[in-house]
């Protein structure tokens, strides 16, 4: 060992297209017209995520306009099931889409409207169903076993079970973060499987009303959704053909996309909008009483939303700085790269009370666990931090704090905000 070994210049990430949905005002970046500091002592304490209704508003109505009218828009709640957030979303789309009989409740206490609430998901529990039923929400089945117990429930209730067939495709979402049909999958019921299940609604006197795809996820490719929408309005045309009852429900599915890495492009929503137009002009003639649905999670949230943690230590290990935070994976397992990433990747991060800074310098952000997959931010440019500075992680609305493992190493929980 020499005295003067040399420490290698840790190499900087790429970096992210610039994140412009919050305003920068004297440094600090403003969350639902707050400044960040401001917000923290307000919340009293970090870590938290904050999620900006302003924003939320601004992308439902931006949807609304790039798509025709007439096009149902859904919030899929699994993306952010804070109830306060679910209640917004309730007043500004047309349905909320479930997936348990705990996301049901919060659906019904944020004043859904029932006739246009859905709840898919494979495996539902038969107290789940019942529930369903009793609510008089829209049922996605997923299975034989479901037909036959919606049958009894909704004899033994005295209550008609509306049901639409989740159709496991025959194709894919080409280009998704997660595909979610073609193939064998766990999800609805294989296209060849569907017509004997409906012959099985229609004997047993189900309130069928439609169907529902669902091919993928996060997926920047407009000609990708496109392909795919229309090649599952065909599939549900040829379908509809041995249903029981006219088609009034068709979900074609969602799978838009948010940028969160370096090289991602904000998703495209023109060709979009005119495949729907063009699919609901077919539809006016092969399917006249179908209302067609979209349902959209994170494309909703995600980018309206931050996670906040604040710098506890600033760590200088063999040349490289390590700014170890209150927050982690633990909280945010998303940016962490293990909630389905193949290749870790950085979300854009700032310093947000430092989010104009004179200098820079590269550093890596961590928490405080005990494992190196406690990583928030990898060897990123950001301003020169110290205790006490607030790193905030954008596009963190999405997949934040319900889809993280809280317990893990016993440190406290994080809370949420909606501004
Ligand atoms: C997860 C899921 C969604 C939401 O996906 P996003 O990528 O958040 O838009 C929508 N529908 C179904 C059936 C899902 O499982």
């Amino acid at each position: 060992m020499t005295s003067k070994m040399s420490v290698p210049t840790p190499r900087p990430a790429p970096v992210h297209a610039p994140m412009r949905q919050f305003p920068v005002r004297d440094g600090e970046l403003l969350i639902g017209g707050l400044p960040i500091t401001r917000l923290a002592a307000r919340v009293g304490r970090t870590p938290f995520y904050a999620y900006d209704r302003g924003l939320l508003a601004r992308r439902v109505a931006e949807l609304r306009a790039a798509l025709p009218a007439g096009i149902k828009l859904h919030y899929a709640m699994k993306a952010n099931p804070m109830p306060a957030l679910v209640g917004f979303m309730a007043g500004l789309v047309d349905g909320i889409d479930v997936a348990s009989a705990g996301e049901l409740a919060v659906a019904l206490d944020a004043g859904a409207q029932v006739a246009e609430v859905s709840f898919a998901g494979p495996g539902k529990r038969e107290a789940e169903l019942r529930q369903a039923v009793a609510a008089g929400v829209l049922v996605n089945v997923e299975s034989p076993r479901e037909v036959e117990l919606l049958a009894g429930i909704a004899q033994a209730l005295k209550l008609p079970a509306r049901v639409a067939v989740r159709v496991n495709p025959d194709f894919e979402l080409k280009g998704s973060g997660m595909k979610m049909g073609g193939g064998p999958k766990q999800f609805g019921i294989d296209a060849d499987q569907v017509p004997a299940v409906l012959a099985r609604i229609g004997v047993l006197g189900l309130a069928f009303e439609g169907f529902h795809l669902f091919a993928g996820s996060q997926n920047l490719r407009a000609e990708s959704i496109c392909e795919a929408q229309c090649k599952s309005y065909e599939l549900a045309l040829r379908l509809a053909a041995a249903a029981p009852a006219p088609v009034r429900f068709l979900n074609l599915g969602g799978g838009f996309g948010i940028p969160y890495f370096p090289g991602d492009e904000p998703l495209d929503l023109a060709p979009i909008g005119a495949n729907l137009a063009a699919l609901q002009e077919r539809a006016r003639t092969e399917m006249p009483l179908a209302s067609l649905v979209i349902e959209l999670g994170r494309y909703f949230v995600g980018e309206a939303g931050v996670y906040v943690a604040q710098v506890v230590d600033r760590k200088v290990s063999r040349g490289q700085v390590f700014l170890v935070t209150d927050g982690g994976l633990h909280h945010h397992l998303s940016a962490s790269g293990n909630f389905g990433q193949v290749v870790r990747k950085n979300y854009p991060v700032v310093i947000g009370n430092k989010a104009e800074p004179a200098e820079r310098e590269v550093s890596t952000v961590v928490g405080p666990l005990c494992t190196p997959l406690d990583l928030l931010a990898d060897r990123m440019s950001l301003a020169v931090a110290e205790p006490g500075d607030l790193v905030v992680i954008y596009q963190s609305g999405a997949y934040g704090r319900s889809a993280s493992p809280q317990d893990f190493l016993g440190h406290p929980h994080c809370t949420e905000v909606l501004v």
